[in-house]
């Protein structure tokens, strides 16, 4: 059994480190917050000091952080992972970050000779406590199968898609198709309560059809009944597609739709709704329609 240093004990990385903690794992923790490292200490886990004593005490060292600027400064800050991890250990980045903020904090790992692979996952904290999330690696395939084992603990899909960066830019690809398929769901069901239909009628007709999908099935119920609970909170997504907007300007591709969702995410942030779920894309859209999606 691999003993692990874990950093970050937030929405998601607490109950991600209480399953590798159940499957036998030792664990040393760590957290800026000391309450849910003391949590953690009382479930059985070690508490670190720092995040470079956390590194130090593991062979495998996995962060789970808000976005870039925390991880480079959690990994390559003063008293960071990289001022205490052992040359042959391996970094595991799981935060959602900028694909290129992988590279930059892997080239520093290896300068190091430690490991690194970016492994963002999707499925929200309902799956982290279930250990079902979808987990998205980028890394050297021969370090991804030393990882494997500790990975299957915290998710049921777990798939390698490329290089060191490659976990992120799946997790932005996936970031895009649920915020675009949100902000088309609102449009939709705006136009449908508009003429007079029952938006849940609307929603029952068409989810079986080639518009249905997972994202329909998770979201329409909740802006039908108006339940905005996070979920996924819309700064999050904003962070993700602002990430992902950064990416493909580095590659010089257009990505019309993410903008649009994104200054949306954005103006809903300053209407004071950041920390609503983003099923509250609709309200934007309703709020140009002068018109509320709910059940007739
Ligand atoms: P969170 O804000 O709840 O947790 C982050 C934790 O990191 C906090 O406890 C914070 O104190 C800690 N932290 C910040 N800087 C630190 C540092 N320098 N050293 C040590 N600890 C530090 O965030 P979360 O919801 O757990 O999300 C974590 C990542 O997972 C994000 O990138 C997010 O986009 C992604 N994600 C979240 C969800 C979700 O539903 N919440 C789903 C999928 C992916």
């Amino acid at each position: 059994m691999s003993q692990i240093g874990f950093i970050g004990l937030g929405i998601m990385g607490k109950p991600m480190s209480r399953n590798l903690l159940k499957a036998g794992h030792k664990l040393v923790v760590y957290d800026v917050t000391p309450t849910p490292v003391a949590e953690l200490a009382a479930a059985g886990a070690e508490r670190g000091e720092s995040c470079r004593d956390t590194a130090a005490r593991g062979d495998i060292i996995v962060t789970m952080l808000p976005d870039g600027p925390e991880v480079e400064a959690a990994i390559l800050g003063t008293a960071g992972v990289l001022e205490g991890a052992r040359p042959g250990s391996i970094v595991v980045d799981m935060s959602s970050i900028s694909p290129m903020v992988s590279q930059k904090v892997a080239a520093a790992c290896a300068a190091k000779a430690v490991e690194f692979l970016d492994a963002p996952v999707s499925g929200g904290e309902p799956k982290a406590i279930d250990g079902t999330l979808a987990i998205m690696v980028g890394g050297k395939s021969e370090v991804f199968e030393k990882v494997r084992p500790v990975l299957e603990k915290m998710g049921s899909s777990v798939t390698l898609t490329g290089p060191v960066g490659a976990g992120n830019v799946t997790k932005l690809a996936n970031q895009i198709m649920v915020a675009c398929n949100i902000a088309a769901m609102g449009e939709a069901l705006v136009l449908a309560t508009r003429a007079g239909l029952d938006p849940e009628v609307v929603f029952n007709a068409v989810k079986g059809g080639l518009a249905g999908s997972t994202v329909l099935n998770a979201k329409a119920p909740m802006v039908i009944s108006r339940n905005f609970k996070p979920g996924f909170r819309i700064k999050l997504h904003q962070k993700d597609l602002r990430n992902a907007l950064l990416a493909a300007e580095s590659m010089k591709v257009s990505l019309p739709f993410t903008a649009l969702a994104q200054q949306m995410l954005m103006a809903l942030m300053n209407d004071g709704k950041g920390d609503l779920d983003h099923s509250a894309i609709v309200t934007f859209i309703e709020h140009m329609a002068g018109i509320e999606v709910k059940k007739s």
